[in-house]
């Protein structure tokens, strides 16, 4: 039997009468009253009507909404995250020269938590983390676990759990189970003690290199997976050039913490006689397709300014991208310095929530004030420049210029954010209003793929009360066996 034109096409979605940020020439752009037009999975229409919708398609009015991009928020944890809660906060003091005992939250508390959660409060915090996620606008994210000597010994079958409750929930994942040689810990006076694991660890990195290649693209090219050596100094240099290879012949993207603290940068100087982004151009990382998460301390002082011309080259030309995380870093008195001297630099930048809340507005907004501060300038860090980082950055670390923006045959992950509100009216500029004001409680819909997974501000395939007394129910089994 033949089709007639009418069956053969597919139904479409018309967002219509929104503030429309739509991108246009390489850049973020304000339509007002403006139309998505979206067909499948992918966006076929950006701007002003061209066709009026038929009766079978579906409207969506936007009206006293700006109609944006999904956040592409490329790095956060979500199976420990919420058993932080109490811990992490106003502990430690930070400062660029600071010594190890003032990392006590990275070489003491965070370790001591994440030895107390069990495989089963993995997953429900995750549920409740990724509800969090998809509420707050955050479209496209990138899950980097934690580290596999603690809660169910690396068990990679809690990972593939973890890549079903993403998928559950309705978002875009890139699934990076976390691996390395080593772990620390804190000794007292002062010292980060290394310890290294059987086989360095080796049993853990196959499990996961199996993992991304078997699980990469599954769920209609929802999920995708990412390779994930834990961090710059508890791997070895044959296990970073051993992902190197294994990223460059499966086609996925690699994500390391590193600038963290000045114990690793002392670390990395003490056994290899490399600094950190000299160690990363040694072992072959860098990449368009690598990510340095957190990028703080690549130097001797902190500052960006201080990295060699070769070194700022090397970053520059391989494209590599540094992934800022500015809330987990401000609330313990630290500071990035700074993405405006990235930016001079040209070395590509995208953001992330790490820590809790998973609310990427609250990043974009740190990101913006700590980078004003720091540089005494507004115009180091403008809104519209943020709110790049937060989209099209993300998206251009992972290689995917099909998200992050909205344009004609990208992925339609839109985000509706309410504008009729006390705060927000009159908003004359969205830009400023997402980056200086909103939080992602104003979120009002959200479509991954084409499909509402929020509507109203509610999480259609959750049910938080659930989730969330489940939570608390695991929290208090977790809080029990957090060692002092
Ligand atoms: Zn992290």
């Amino acid at each position: 039997m033949t089709l007639t034109m009418t069956e053969n096409k597919m139904n479409k979605t018309y967002i219509e009468n929104g503030t429309v940020i739509a991108w246009i020439n390489g850049a973020h752009t304000v339509i007002e009253r403006g139309v998505v037009v979206i067909e499948g999975n992918s966006i076929i229409e950006v701007g002003a009507h061209t066709a009026p919708p038929s009766a079978s398609d579906t409207r969506i009015d936007a009206t006293g909404r700006i109609v944006m991009p999904g956040f592409v928020n490329t790095h956060l944890h979500v199976t420990d995250t919420p058993y932080t809660k109490g811990y992490l906060e106003d502990a430690s003091n930070l400062s660029p020269r600071a010594n190890a005992t003032n990392y006590g939250t990275l070489y003491k508390t965070l370790p001591a938590v994440r030895h107390a959660i069990d495989p089963e409060a993995q997953v429900i915090a995750s549920e409740c983390a990724f509800a969090e996620l998809a509420r707050t606008g955050s479209t496209t994210v990138v899950e980097l676990g934690y580290d596999y000597e603690v809660g169910g010994d690396g068990d990679i079958s809690i990972t593939e759990q973890i890549a079903q409750v993403a998928m559950a929930t309705g978002l875009r994942c890139y699934s990076g189970p976390r691996y390395r040689a080593m772990h620390y810990g804190h000794a007292p006076g002062g010292k980060v003690w290394y310890q290294s694991y059987p086989e360095n660890g080796r049993r853990r990195f196959r499990d996961c290199v199996d993992f991304c290649i078997d699980w990469d693209g599954r769920y209609d090219g929802r999920l995708r997976t990412l390779l994930a050596p834990g961090q710059i100094d508890t791997c070895d240099p044959d296990l970073l050039r051993e992902t190197r290879r294994v990223a460059s012949a499966h086609k996925l993207p690699i994500q390391i913490h590193a600038g963290q603290s000045p114990n690793e940068y002392e670390r990395i100087k003490t056994e290899y006689g490399m600094s950190t982004v000299e160690y990363m151009i040694d072992t072959g990382l860098l990449g368009p397709d690598f990510m340095i998460g957190h990028g703080q301390i690549l130097t001797h002082d902190g500052n960006i300014a201080s990295l060699t011309p070769s070194e700022a080259a090397a970053l520059r030309d391989y494209q590599t991208t540094v992934v800022h995380l500015p809330w987990v870093k401000a609330r313990r008195g630290g500071v990035i310095n700074s993405i405006h001297k990235y930016r001079q630099l040209n070395i590509r930048q995208a953001l992330g929530t790490d820590t809790y809340p998973f609310d990427m507005f609250n990043d974009m907004r740190m990101a913006a004030t700590v980078c004003r501060i720091v540089e005494h300038s507004i115009e180091a860090a403008t809104s519209v420049d943020i709110f790049t980082m937060a989209t099209a950055g993300g998206a251009d670390a992972l290689g995917r210029p099909d998200l992050g923006r909205l344009a004609v045959g990208c992925k339609a992950d839109v985000v509706l954010v309410r504008m009729d509100t006390f705060k927000a009216a009159p908003t004359y500029d969205p830009f400023k209003f997402l980056v200086l004001a909103a939080t992602g409680e104003d979120v009002d819909r959200v479509l991954v793929d084409g499909k509402t997974i929020v509507e109203g501000g509610l999480v259609l395939a959750v049910d938080m009360a659930k989730v969330v007394a489940r939570l608390n129910n695991a929290a208090s089994r977790v809080r029990a066996n957090v060692a002092d």
